[in-house]
C-alpha cells in the first residue's frame, strides 16, 4: 500500500514525483508504460540528443486528425520522462494574461501571481537567473544560444527580424517581453535535460521513491465513488492491482483521458457504447482538446552544406501579436535549420498559431488499453484561428523574401507558385496545418459549477475521492507558448501542494 502512485513519469510526473517524495514519510510509486534508463551512460542516444526530436525509438505510436480527411503521426514520448525526453527542448512560459483568463474562470490559485513561483522554482536560467521573475537554483537549466553560437539560418533570421522592424528581446521569458529573441532552451550542449535527467535522477536515490517502468496502466479501480487502486499489465505481461492512498493521474493530455474513460469516467454516450461500466458520467472528459495549429514554408538552400541535421534544429524565436488582436504574444514564428526529409535538404520557417480559439476531442476508439484514442483536432473551423494563420503565413513568406533568408535559398519548394493571395493560403492552412504537438485541455480544471470542469484547482476529480489529474490535460486553454515549461509547472506546484498541503488530498 502505497501513499501516492502517480502513472506517468512524464514531464508534469516526475516533478509532481519528486516534490511530493522530497517528505521523506511519504511513500511515492510512479508508475510509467516505457522503458527507464537510470544514468546518462545507459541513456540511448536519441533522448540525449536535444538537436533534433525523437520520433520513434520512445514513442506511442499515435496518429491524429489536424483538419478533416487527414491522419498524421503524433509523436508523445514513452519512456521515463514523457515527452520531455523526446522533445526540442524549447523553454518557453506562458504569458501572465493566460494565466488571467485561468484564474478568470474560477481558478484563482492559477492566476500569473500564483504560478510563477512554481515557474521560477524549476528552473536555473543561467543567462537571466538573478532577475526577479527568474529563478537560479531549479532542476531545469535553461540557456539561450549567444550569438557566437548561432547557425547560419538564425543569423540570417535575426538580420530578417530586424529589416522588417520587429524589436529585439534578449529574455523570451520576460513576463510582458515580446520580438525577436534566442530561444530559451533546456539543454546544456547537445544533453536534452528531460525531467528524467533533471529531476528524477536527484530523486531516484530516496528509499521513499519507488519507480516501476515498462508498466503500463489498463484502468483506475473505483469503489463506492473513491479511486482505490490502478490495474497495471507488467513487464512479464501479468495483471496486478496496487493500491494507494491517492492516485494521482499525470499520463499526459492524450492517455490521461483516454484512461479515465476506459476507467468508467467519461461522458456516458461514450462509455457504453464501448461497453465501460459507467462509475460516473464526466461530460468534459476528451473535450476540450487545445493545441497549436502551424504551417510551415520550406525551402531549398543554395548550399546543402548548410543543412546539417547533426545541428540544432531551433536557435531562435518571434513572439508577437497579430494585428488588431486584443491576445498580446498570440503569434509565434521560427526558423527551422533542416526539415523532417532526408532525401533533399532543406530548411524552413514556421508560423504557430498560439492563442487558439477553437477546440477539438479526444474519442475512446475502443475499451482496450492498447488501442489509440481517436484525436481530432478540428484545426482552423473557427475562422479566429483560421485568419490569424493566414496573417502569420504571410509574415513567414515576407521572412522568407528578406534578402539575409533569401540569399541562402535557392527556391521556396512550399507554398510553390510565387506569392499566393489570402484566399489560396487559407486552403493551404485548411489542407496541410498542424499541431505544434502541444495537446491539452482534455480533462480541464474548473469549479464544480463548470458542467464541463473535470478536475478542481488543486486537482482533485470532482465527483471521485482519491483521485488527481495533474498534467497538460488539466490546463484550461494552451497557453501562449510551447508547453513542457507549463506542464512542469503543473506537476511542480500540485507536487508541493502534495507535501506542504497534504490535508487537502485527504493524505
Ligand atoms: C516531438 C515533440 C516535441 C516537442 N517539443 C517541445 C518543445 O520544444 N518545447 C515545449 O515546451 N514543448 C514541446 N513539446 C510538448 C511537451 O513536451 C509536452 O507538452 C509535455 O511534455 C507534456 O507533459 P505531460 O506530463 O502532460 O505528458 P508527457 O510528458 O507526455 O508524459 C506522459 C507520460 O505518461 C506515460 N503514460 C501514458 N499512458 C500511460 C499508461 N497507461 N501507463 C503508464 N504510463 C503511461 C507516458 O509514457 C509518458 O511518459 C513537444 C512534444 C513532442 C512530442
Amino acid at each position: 500500500m502505497f501513499d501516492l502512485i502517480v502513472i506517468g513519469a512524464g514531464s508534469s510526473g516526475c516533478a509532481l514525483a519528486a516534490r511530493a517524495s522530497e517528505d521523506p514519510n511519504r511513500h511515492v510509486l510512479l508508475v510509467e508504460a516505457g522503458p527507464d534508463y537510470s544514468d546518462l551512460r545507459s541513456t540511448p542516444f536519441d533522448l540525449v540528443n536535444s538537436h533534433n526530436n525523437s520520433y520513434s525509438a520512445h514513442d506511442w505510436g499515435l496518429s491524429y486528425l489536424p483538419t478533416a480527411g487527414r491522419d498524421v503521426r503524433f509523436p508523445r514520448g514513452r519512456v521515463t520522462g514523457g515527452s520531455s525526453a523526446v522533445n526540442t527542448t524549447i523553454a518557453l512560459r506562458g504569458v501572465p494574461e493566460d494565466f488571467a483568463e485561468w484564474a478568470a474562470t474560477g481558478l484563482p490559485e492559477w492566476n500569473w501571481e500564483g504560478v510563477l513561483p512554481a515557474y521560477r522554482r524549476l528552473e536555473r536560467d543561467l543567462d537571466f537567473g538573478e532577475r526577479a521573475w527568474h529563478g537560479d537554483a531549479g532542476p531545469i537549466p535553461i540557456r539561450r544560444y549567444p550569438a557566437s553560437e548561432m547557425t547560419l539560418p538564425h543569423l540570417a533570421f535575426f538580420e530578417a527580424a530586424k529589416a522588417l522592424g520587429y524589436p529585439e528581446c534578449a529574455d523570451a521569458n520576460e513576463p510582458e517581453g515580446w520580438g525577436a529573441s534566442p530561444q530559451p532552451m533546456n539543454k546544456l550542449g547537445r544533453l536534452r535535460v528531460s525531467c528524467a535527467v533533471g529531476y528524477l535522477a536527484p530523486a531516484r536515490i530516496r528509499p521513499n521513491l519507488d519507480i516501476r517502468p515498462e508498466t503500463l496502466v489498463t484502468r483506475l479501480i473505483i469503489e463506492n465513488g473513491r479511486c482505490t487502486a490502478v490495474e497495471v499489465r507488467n513487464r512479464t505481461g501479468a495483471i496486478e492491482i496496487i493500491r494507494a492512498r491517492l492516485i494521482v493521474l499525470a499520463a499526459g493530455a492524450i492517455m490521461s483521458p483516454a484512461i479515465l474513460m476506459r476507467s468508467g469516467l467519461g461522458p456516458r454516450a461514450q462509455l457504453e457504447a464501448h461497453g465501460v461500466e459507467v462509475h460516473r458520467d464526466i461530460p468534459g472528459v476528451g473535450q476540450n482538446l487545445s493545441d497549436h495549429p502551424a504551417l510551415s514554408v520550406t525551402m531549398r538552400p543554395k548550399d546543402p552544406a548548410m543543412i546539417d541535421h547533426d545541428a540544432p534544429i531551433i536557435q531562435s524565436i518571434l513572439r508577437y501579436t497579430a494585428p488588431g488582436s486584443d491576445k498580446r504574444c498570440d503569434l509565434q514564428i521560427e526558423m527551422l535549420s533542416f526539415t523532417g526529409r532526408r532525401d533533399e535538404p532543406q530548411f524552413g520557417i514556421a508560423g504557430v498559431v498560439e492563442y487558439q480559439h477553437g477546440r477539438g476531442e479526444l474519442r475512446l476508439a475502443s475499451a482496450d488499453p492498447d488501442a489509440a484514442p481517436v484525436i481530432d483536432m478540428h484545426f482552423c473551423e473557427d475562422d479566429r484561428d483560421l485568419e490569424r494563420l493566414v496573417a502569420c503565413y504571410r509574415d513567414v513568406l515576407d521572412f522568407a523574401r528578406q534578402p539575409a533568408i533569401a540569399d541562402l535559398a535557392e527556391d521556396i519548394v512550399f507554398p510553390r507558385g510565387g506569392s499566393p493571395t489570402d484566399e489560396r493560403i487559407a486552403g493551404l492552412c485548411r489542407r496541410f496545418a498542424g499541431s505544434g504537438y502541444h495537446p491539452c485541455g482534455t480533462a480541464k480544471m474548473g469549479p464544480a459549477s463548470d458542467p464541463m470542469a473535470v478536475v478542481d484547482q488543486q486537482g482533485l476529480c470532482h465527483g471521485v475521492d482519491g483521485l488527481v489529474v495533474a498534467d497538460a490535460s488539466i490546463m484550461p486553454a494552451v497557453p501562449r507558448a510551447n508547453t513542457n515549461l507549463t506542464a512542469i509547472m503543473i506537476g511542480e506546484k500540485i507536487g508541493e501542494w502534495l507535501r506542504t498541503r497534504p490535508a487537502l488530498y485527504g493524505l
